[in-house]
């Protein structure tokens, strides 16, 4: 079911450690009411890749002017959301393991939060979206009409990781400890740390498949939209 012109058009915060099934359930949610799925973790990963291309130190006073430099632009096409850095097209690249190792470090950087949370803001603003991270129902969107916090067990994390990477060498044990690691670094760091919005419902999605998330946000969704 499409929303239709007269609805109110929301704002659905997906927030949750690293492979706990938001972007592929924020993408569905948003192709089933006809919304915007943003992937904000892309931008970080961007910017991240900016920088060790031109070999930056990961600091404040490093990044700042590259943030200012660059343009950076989320483009969604039929076939998903594609990450346009310059003029480069940088979807896949920025998954890569080297952009993964250091995107917790650059996402620390209180220059780059602001920056990239300010866009996140105008890109959002009118509503209609479905808007994925780490800190979108608390710092981003604090007064999202909906916000959802997904969880799963860090096995399982791994898990759904591995698979979405096909053929690799890396063990589970490998995997478990780079994740952990990752949330770790988000959880802890200062400005706008990886944590659940006190307004937001939590979902354990260890046992969940993708429909069954998808239909639950759904319901959740449409209860709002009818309010
Ligand atoms: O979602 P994804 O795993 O691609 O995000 C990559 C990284 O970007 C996260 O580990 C986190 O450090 C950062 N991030 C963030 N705030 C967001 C989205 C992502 O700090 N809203």
């Amino acid at each position: 079911m499409k929303t239709t012109s007269t609805e109110k058009r929301i704002i659905i915060a997906l927030d949750g450690p690293a492979g706990s099934g938001k972007s592929t359930t924020a993408r569905r949610v948003a192709g089933e009411l006809g919304y915007v799925y943003i992937d904000t973790g892309a931008m970080y990963r961007a910017i991240t890749l900016a920088a060790l291309r031109e070999e930056r130190s990961l600091t404040n006073t490093d990044l700042l002017p590259l943030l200012e430099d660059y343009h950076l632009e989320l483009v969604i096409t039929p076939d998903g959301q594609r990450t346009i850095l310059g003029r480069e097209d940088v979807t896949q690249e920025i998954r890569s393991p080297e952009v993964t190792k250091f995107v917790s470090t650059v996402s620390a950087l209180p220059a780059v939060r602001e920056a990239l949370s300010k866009r996140q803001r105008d890109m959002g603003k009118n509503g209609g979206v479905v808007m994925d991270g780490r800190d979108i129902g608390t710092v981003v969107f604090p007064e999202a009409e909906l916000k959802i916090f997904l969880m799963a067990s860090l096995e399982e994390r791994a898990k759904r990781r591995l698979a979405e990477l096909g053929e690799t060498t890396l063990s589970l044990q490998e995997m478990c400890r780079q994740i952990d690691e990752r949330d770790k670094q988000d959880a802890g760091r200062l400005v706008s740390p990886l944590r659940r919005a006190h307004d937001a419902i939590e979902i354990d999605t260890s046992h969940l498949s993708i429909e069954e998330q998808t239909s639950r946000i759904l319901a959740l969704a449409r209860e709002r939209i009818l309010a």
